[in-house]
């Protein structure tokens, strides 16, 4: 029997694995392919709709599930967090019992380093996490004047369009609410850019200027003076606010550093094209946990989660794996209550913005509700099989 674990029930995670399940259905009901998903949480949080819940176009309850449900039969899960991999002996440790495996897929995502930025944690909101999106949605709604500034603490963190999808809804929700002119907005990033790619950042400062939102380019945020209401750069340079959004700095997960397999963010380095972990042919990493130079993306981790359950269900019929990963991912991207974008990009793509139309947002809203069955748990998948 072969067994397969996946690390993290994740958008990654549990996307490996329901694709596993379906492609390996017979082999599980014979007993010849055992497949675990070792996940701690007892929730799968759906992380767009954080940003959404600010501007209520997503209730917080609609944005998880139980882990359980979005699981195909035939996956054992095991609720339990793992606290070490070990994959030279092909073990994974929880704090309860050591797993064997023939094939790993690691899939513990992103963590947020609040610590790498004094006074970030009391000082500021996000909308990287379902809580403070709440908050945040609180704090918004007794915000009657003053400036705000959308940040990103450092590079690279997850879904880099959403700090520009936040400026551009708080431009309408003061809109609508009749106050925008006492509002000021402003967005604050670390390169000299709005976003990685020029020609995008063009784009967006062309709506900025159209939609009055500041900008400042290049602010490498070190420090958050909460009593002065300050941000600090590596510079010295100060940015007021009254009400700060900022991404919080990203790093791989703990995991990672205690296994010994990260590099010095705690991103696990795997080959760009077959997603192996370097030295191990049956150890993989996908989604947010990689070094890869993709977006952290749900479509990245899906894209990723196809091409390694490929590679192991050719493995585990005795072929050698051929599929590759191609560097696809794209991510729908609000421009207004009512409009939106579509971003695509891949390793021989430039990023390509879409215009803007009612369509993308209609697409965008429809998802919310299409990933569960779709991306989660394509039960399409199992349909066609
Ligand atoms: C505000 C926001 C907006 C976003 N918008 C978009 C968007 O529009 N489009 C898009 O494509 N992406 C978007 N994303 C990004 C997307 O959500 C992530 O890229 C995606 O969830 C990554 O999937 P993952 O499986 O790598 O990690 P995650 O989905 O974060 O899953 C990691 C899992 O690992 C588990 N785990 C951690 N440690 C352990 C351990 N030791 N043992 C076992 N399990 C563990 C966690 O509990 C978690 O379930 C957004 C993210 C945010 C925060």
């Amino acid at each position: 029997m072969k067994t397969i674990a996946i690390v993290g029930g994740g958008s990654g995670g549990v996307s490996a694995a329901n694709h596993l399940a379906y492609k390996l259905k017979s082999e599980i009901k014979e007993g010849k392919v055992k497949l675990i998903l070792v996940e701690g949480s007892t929730k799968h949080y759906y992380q767009p709709g954080f940003l959404e819940i600010v501007f209520d176009l997503m209730s917080p309850q609609s944005t998880y599930k139980n882990e359980k449900r979005v699981l195909a039969d035939g996956i054992a899960l095991v609720e339990e967090y793992a606290t070490r991999i070990d994959l030279d002996k092909q073990i994974i440790a929880t704090e309860k019992q050591n797993i064997s495996y023939d094939y790993i897929v690691i899939a513990t995502g992103a963590s947020y380093d609040y610590e790498a930025v004094p006074g970030l944690k009391d000082g500021t909101h996000n909308f990287y996490s379902m809580e403070g999106a709440i908050e945040l949605k609180n704090a918004l709604n007794h915000f009657n004047a003053g400036k705000i500034v959308v940040g990103v603490a450092s590079m690279p963190y997850k879904c880099t369009p959403a700090p520009l999808e936040a400026v551009f809804l708080l431009n309408d929700y003061f809109t609508k609410r009749g106050i925008r002119d006492k509002v000021e907005i402003e967005y604050m990033y670390p390169m000299p850019m709005t976003f990685p790619d020029k020609g995008i950042s063009d784009i967006t400062l062309d709506m900025f200027s159209k939609k009055d939102i500041k900008s400042n380019l290049g602010f490498q945020l070190k420090s958050v003076d909460v009593e002065k209401h300050e941000l600090v750069d590596q510079n010295g340079k100060r940015s007021a606010f009254d009400l700060a959004i900022i991404t919080p700095p990203h790093k791989g997960n703990k995991l990672i550093q205690n296994s010994g397999i990260g590099d010095k963010m705690g991103w696990v380095t795997v080959d760009n094209l077959t997603l192996n972990i370097k030295g191990h042919e049956n150890a993989y990493a996908i989604g947010d946990s990689t070094n890869l130079q993709v977006s952290k993306a749900g479509s990245v981790a899906d894209a990723e989660a196809i091409v390694v359950s490929d590679r192991i269900v050719q493995s585990v019929n005795g072929e050698n794996p051929v599929s590759v990963y191609d560097g696809s991912g794209g991510a729908l991207m609000i421009t207004g209550l009512g409009t939106a974008s579509m971003i695509t990009s891949s390793y021989t793509q430039k990023p390509v913005f879409m215009p803007e139309s009612y369509s993308f947002y209609w697409l965008k809203l429809i998802y919310n509700n299409v990933y569960w069955n779709m991306t989660a748990k394509p039960v399409l998948n199992g349909v066609i099989q």
